[in-house]
């Protein structure tokens, strides 16, 4: 992962990216505070690869003039190309290469891009220019390229259970002696409770705006108006200090009811007992080593039960850690898996909310109003129905990278063309997340306000969810017939008269021809 070229010794360009906004990055280790220089950019192409949500440039843009402000106060110099500078060039690699010809400086440094797209672009521009290009490992993950090839090699499935274990080990984590905490790696059972409606349910820390933030805020209603998504309201921590303020704030007033709601979804309560810190993480402004052992010391305290923080510290270490390694595995071609061969436009209600389906008009409403939608929301209720409905599974990656506060190619693209989609036949999940509409009766009260009865299988007033799940099954009979997890569902169907399946295949071409 590591290229180095000799070059004439100067001060070094250190380029940090717009998600690399940690002091401990590794592009800023050994570096020489008083010759080397720091560039950061806003530039057009990285905002606009595709149509990102406003409040996503938004927190981005403000999080990464904070960084450069504490950058400085450290001691560094830093060239910040704002979008509106006449200097900005538009692409990382054209500011690059007018930073070196105006300068002396002929080496750039750098922590590698989470995203294989800007890695591939900037390699090949370094190797065009002759330019001498030191791009480092990243190592604000807890598993290294070089650990997870290792894990996955020669292994006939991934399943992330056993790689999850293998962090616990490493990190010690929860980790009594050889042994794990309470004696079981996993508290899942006990994290499936549906959750009810509480005057007193928590909500994230709300940070009030400063200058920089206005000026961004300003920036991007002008020169992204068309973009998706709300810009206000806008409470989003934009600096570490502020990330860690969330995070404690999450460990003290949600983190003991975690576990038991994670699934659950409950109409107006777009956050419910979820953390709502992935965007930081993901941006750099916190560490995922210090969000794990800030949540295991609340159980060591007593502060929360082990169902909940052994969950939050499984999301971290576990599903994060692992949707990376799978990512950097399976690119470049990774992105276009299509399995089911699904070629289906996204609907437009992807984009406006507008669809009488209680559950998916939620999930979009606050995608649009707070660029959040929880992990259930995310991969059970639009997920779900984009699966069930044969929606291109290519066109709905490029909706979930821009629709979210916290989302990057890297994390993104495994959660929606693996797990959510099963785009890659079954590497992450051994089978599809399919669900009828009874899954989000039995986990929301979406259904109690819809217009379509849940209850009901077929015909116009049916919870479309219903006849599209048997659709689905039927229409990819021939790749998922064998699979033994839904045997009993094929069973099922072949017990049905005719005349039912009839019905329900006539109620889901219905549906998909309804959407536009
Ligand atoms: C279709 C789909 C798309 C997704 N896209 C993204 C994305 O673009 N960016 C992203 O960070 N997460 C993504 N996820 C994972 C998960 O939904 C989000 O991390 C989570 O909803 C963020 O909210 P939170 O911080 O409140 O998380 P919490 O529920 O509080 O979870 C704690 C943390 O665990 C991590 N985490 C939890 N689940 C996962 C997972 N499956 N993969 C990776 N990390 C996980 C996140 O860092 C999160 O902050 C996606 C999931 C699905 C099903
Ligand atoms: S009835 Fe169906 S469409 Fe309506 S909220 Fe329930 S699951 Fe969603």
């Amino acid at each position: 992962m590591i290229e180095i070229k000799t070059a004439r010794a100067s001060g070094r360009l250190i380029l940090v990216l717009g998600d690399q906004l940690s002091l401990t990055l590794s592009a800023l280790q050994g570096a020489n505070k008083a010759q080397d220089v720091v560039l950061m950019a806003e530039v057009a192409e990285e905002a606009s690869y595709v149509p990102h949500h406003k409040k996503k440039l938004a927190f981005l843009f403000s999080a990464m003039r904070h960084h450069a402000d504490l950058l400085r106060r450290e001691g560094w110099t830093v060239r910040y190309i704002h979008l509106d500078d006449d200097s900005n060039k538009g692409t990382l690699p054209d500011q690059l290469r007018h930073e070196l010809a105006v300068s002396d400086r002929s080496q750039v440094v750098m922590t590698e891009p989470g995203e294989y797209r800007l890695r591939r672009a900037l390699l090949d521009w370094a190797e065009a220019a002759g330019v001498a290009l030191d791009m480092r490992e990243d190592t604000r993950f807890v598993c290294t390229h070089a650990e997870f090839q290792s894990w996955a090699q020669g292994r006939k499935q991934l399943r992330m259970e056993y790689f999850y274990r293998e962090m616990r080990r490493k990190t010690g984590l929860l980790i009594n002696g050889d042994a794990p905490e309470g004696g079981k790696w996993n508290y899942d059972a006990e994290n499936r409770k549906p959750a009810k409606g509480d005057l007193f349910m928590p909500q994230p820390r709300h940070v009030p705006r400063d200058a920089i933030t206005e000026d961004v805020l300003a920036l991007v209603e002008t020169r992204f108006a068309k973009n998706f998504g709300s810009l206000e309201p806008f409470w989003l921590a934009v600096t570490r200090e502020d990330a860690l303020l969330a995070l404690e704030h999450f460990v003290q007033t949600a983190l003991p009811l975690f576990g038991d709601y994670q699934d659950a979804m409950l109409t107006d309560e777009p956050f419910l007992y979820h953390s709502v810190l992935a965007q930081y993480l993901n941006a750099g402004l916190l560490d995922p080593l210090e969000i794990c052992r800030r949540v295991e010391r609340a159980y060591y305290d007593g502060d929360a039960p082990l169902n909940a923080v052994e969950g939050y510290i499984r999301q971290i270490i576990g599903w994060r850690e692992y949707v990376r390694g799978i990512y950097w595995l399976k690119m470049p071609d990774y992105t276009h898996a299509n399995y089911f061969d699904a070629k289906r436009p996204l609907p437009a209600f992807y984009w406006t909310a507008q669809t009488d389906m209680a559950c998916m008009s939620a999930a979009i409403s606050q995608t649009r109003d707070h660029a959040y939608a929880h992990h259930i929301q995310r991969l059970m209720v639009t997920g779900n129905f984009a699966m069930l409905a044969g929606i291109d599974p290519h066109e709905l990656h490029e909706w979930y990278l821009a629709v979210y506060a916290d989302a990057y190619e890297w994390v993104e693209a495994p959660n929606v063309i693996s797990m959510s989609q099963f785009a890659d036949g079954g590497l992450l999940a051994s089978k599809p997340y399919a669900a009828s509409g009874n899954y989000i009766n039995k986990m929301s009260d979406h259904c109690q306000t819809c217009r379509y009865d849940v209850k009901q299988k077929t015909g116009p007033g049916a919870c479309p969810f219903n006849p599209l799940y048997w659709d689905f099954l039927i229409r990819n009979a021939d790749k998922l017939r064998g699979n033994p997890r839904l045997g009993h569902a094929y069973r099922t169907w072949d017990r049905m008269s005719e005349e039912k399946q009839h019905a329900y295949r006539s109620s889901a071409a219905a549906v998909l021809d309804g959407l536009t």
